[in-house]
């Protein structure tokens, strides 16, 4: 997994971390990254059943706060 070391904008140290989402329940969830185009379900929201799907990890900028991130 690529790992920046300084950030692309202002060269500040980038520190690693995650975004959450809410799941199912207001659980909490890491963001994740689905392949194709959003489509909507009366019952689910978003339709993701059968889609390859990467867990999401974002490197912050400690300096400017610029967020890179990576689905892995
Ligand atoms: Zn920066």
């Amino acid at each position: 997994m690529a790992e920046p070391r300084e950030c692309l904008r202002c060269r500040g140290p980038m520190e690693p971390g995650f975004v959450v989402d809410k799941g199912h329940h207001d659980s909490k969830d890491t963001q994740k990254w689905v392949e194709g185009t959003p489509e909507r379900s009366f019952w689910k929201g978003l339709k993701i059943k059968d889609r390859e799907t990467h867990a999401v990890t974002s490197f912050r900028c400690t300096r400017c706060g610029y967020l890179e991130s990576y689905a892995n």
